[in-house]
């Protein structure tokens, strides 16, 4: 409980350091960005290889800004029911495109709708980290699953996992990659900690999920093997019947005010 805590206030102060200073710096690398932009077009060509390095190092930069942004705002959710099978379907085709050739994409989603309560924005961001991580761990291809279902969570699994006890939606994102060892696995959840090489990774995007997950309630179990590969469950309480939405869906388009 008290490194959960830990990690707790950890994320809060990088949260709170990333909305606030993300957002300006940004707007700086535009600046640095647009005026090599300028002096590459009356360059040498010496010259023109440095500031292209100078580029490239700004968009690296504004990479990780954005990436700190979108950590920042997981402050700011905005719950509603969600049906995460249908999320997840729908996403299909993006995560796709976020995928190597070599790498097979499965999805063993449940045949019914399943609800949870969360912002859909950031369940996608989720869905779109834990496919990332599981396409890194696989240089080589192999087949990525992500698979939805429920789950009943007794009062002493749930202890142990840190879920809430009763219907659970799991979420499994696994991968046949290159695993993690006991000590990398116990900080993958620490803002910043990466073991990708230098501009490949942030060491965001696991910290961004645990808050999200745990922001809605939720719990991540990772079980991982080195050289075999990991697989990811988030499980996230059922939405209560009575959350449900009922009768005509209201129209997902706003009405266009006179
Ligand atoms: P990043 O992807 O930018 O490195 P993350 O917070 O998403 O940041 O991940 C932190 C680290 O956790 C990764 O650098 C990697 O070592 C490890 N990791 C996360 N997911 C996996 C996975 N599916 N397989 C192997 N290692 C993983």
């Amino acid at each position: 409980i008290e490194a959960q805590l830990r990690q707790a206030q950890k994320l809060d102060a990088v949260g709170q350091l990333a909305g606030g200073v993300a957002h300006d710096f940004n707007n700086l690398l535009t600046v640095i960005d647009g005026y090599a932009a300028l002096l590459i077009a009356r360059a040498d060509e010496a010259s023109a290889r440095d500031l292209t390095m100078i580029r490239e190092a700004a968009t690296r930069a504004a990479t990780l800004t954005r990436q700190l942004l979108a950590f920042s705002r997981t402050q700011t959710a905005e719950e509603r029911v969600v049906d995460v099978v249908g999320l997840v379907t729908g996403l299909e085709g993006m995560l796709h495109r976020l995928i190597r050739e070599d790498i097979e994409m499965v999805v063993t989603a449940a045949t019914a709708p399943l609800h949870v309560r969360i912002d859909p924005g950031q369940l996608e961001q989720v869905l779109v980290n834990l496919v990332v991580n599981a396409r890194d761990a696989m240089p080589e291809g192999g087949t990525l699953i992500i698979g939805t279902d429920r789950v009943e969570v007794d009062g002493e699994a749930a202890a142990q996992l840190g879920a809430q006890p009763g219907e659970n939606v799991r979420i499994t994102v696994s991968d046949a990659g290159c695993g993690m060892s006991a000590e990398v696995a116990a900080r993958i959840f620490e803002p910043f900690f990466t073991t990708k090489e230098q501009g490949k990774g942030t060491g965001l995007g696991m910290s961004t999920v645990y808050g999200i997950v745990t922001q809605a309630g939720g719990c991540i179990q990772v079980n991982s093997r080195p050289g075999q590969g990991t697989a990811v469950e988030v499980y996230l309480p059922m939405a209560a019947a009575a959350e449900l939405p009922v009768g005509p869906v209201p129209d997902p388009v706003p009405q266009r005010l006179v």
